[in-house]
């Protein structure tokens, strides 16, 4: 108790009848006295603020504990969850590499058998023309005596057998030619050569045909001021284009009124050579004229067994035109005519350049 009067004041606990207690003490000077002021109170209720926050204290920090423990569930969940799905994703991209190994096998076995079938394809037409060559020329000797002389019968069946043979190879040729040119397998050998040899060759062709007939075939060649009209292409191609056209109209226009005109001439637009084939034959009906370019298209089916003909002559043609960079088209009037033309640029850009040779 003396403390209470010394010094500045303080506090300290006491315990009074077994109950512990606080003393806060001050001294005081008053009239020459010296007092002391003591504050007793039991030491629970002077901490009891101090204990409250205490207890405070303690269940926000319960809290935050809790909060996060169960955050910590909660990414431990969430991450447990993800770990599940990567593993899921990860199957399923194993299931995917799979089923792509799988197509790209499958894949590689269809490129295998397309290209055996190609190849099949390819060996068989070419096998199937080989064994033509003999009877083509055998017949050809037997119908015209050089194996021995033959009843005027046996000539005509044999000339039958003989043209039929030319008509099956023919068609086998056209028939590679479809292939290669579908293929871009085509090759072309460009050479520059004279507008006027292509007709003259042509029609020089047809010459008898047209007359046992007796239809008009004639051809005309504008050549320029500076020299003869030239074209750069294959020239066995571009005869063969020809050839098409012009047995189309003999085998389309009226025998004895018949009139087939032939021309070629540089276009004044850009410079191509353009050639066209003219007739007065049966024309082509409008709603035909969309069809007329697609492979064994032919107007009226009936017209086959007179005319001949698998109906491949002008898709081929136009195959070879367009690979030469030009074009083909044609004008028809039904009952009166049809005009072909076909254009071969002046310097043309050769569709393909690689392939096997024709
Ligand atoms: P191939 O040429 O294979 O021997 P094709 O002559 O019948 O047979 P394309 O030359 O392709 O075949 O002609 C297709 C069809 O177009 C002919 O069958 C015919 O119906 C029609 N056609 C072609 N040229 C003429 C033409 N000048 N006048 C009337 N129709 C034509
Ligand atoms: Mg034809």
């Amino acid at each position: 108790m003396e403390d209470a009067f010394a010094g500045d004041g303080g506090a300290s606990m006491v315990t009074v009848d077994g109950t512990s207690m606080h003393v806060t003490y001050s001294p005081v000077d008053l009239q020459s006295n010296r007092w002391a002021v003591l504050l007793i109170q039991p030491t629970e209720d002077a901490f009891s603020e101090a204990y409250a926050n205490q207890r405070q204290a303690v269940i926000v920090a319960a809290l935050v504990i809790a909060v996060m423990g169960i955050t910590e569930y909660i990414l431990f969940r969430a991450m447990h969850r993800n770990m599940q799905l990567a593993d899921k994703l990860e199957a399923v991209n194993e299931d995917l590499k799979v089923a792509n190994r799988d197509l790209d096998q499958k894949a590689g076995e269809l490129q295998k058998v397309d290209a055996a079938k190609e190849e099949f394809a390819a060996m068989i037409t070419h096998e199937l023309k080989t064994p033509l060559v003999p009877i083509i020329g055998f017949t050809e000797l037997m119908a015209d005596g050089t194996l021995g002389e033959l009843t005027p019968l046996q000539k005509e069946k044999v000339r039958v057998m003989h043209d039929s043979a030319v008509s099956l190879s023919n068609l086998i040729t056209d028939l590679l030619d479809v292939r290669k040119l579908e293929l871009s397998k085509m090759k072309f050998d460009l050479v520059e050569v004279p507008a006027r040899e292509f007709l003259e060759r042509s029609i020089d062709a047809f010459r008898p045909l047209a007359d046992s007939k007796k239809i008009s075939l004639s051809y005309d060649v504008q050549d320029g001021h500076d020299g003869e009209l030239g074209v750069k292409c294959d020239p066995k191609r571009i005869q063969q284009v020809m050839n098409n056209l012009i047995s189309n109209a003999i085998k389309f226009v009226p025998e004895k009124t018949g009139m087939i005109q032939v021309s070629a001439r540089k276009a004044p637009s850009d410079g191509a050579v353009e050639f066209a084939v003219r007739d007065n034959g049966i024309g082509i009906p409008k709603e035909k004229q969309n069809e007329i370019f697609k492979k064994f298209y032919q107007v009226d089916t009936t017209l086959r067994r007179q005319s001949g003909g698998t109906g491949l002559g002008l898709a081929i043609s136009k195959g070879i035109v367009e690979a030469h960079g030009g074009r083909m088209w044609f004008e028809s009037t039904p009952g009166a005519g049809t005009t072909f033309y076909f254009s071969i640029p002046s310097g043309p850009t050769m569709g393909n350049g690689r392939g096997e040779k024709n």
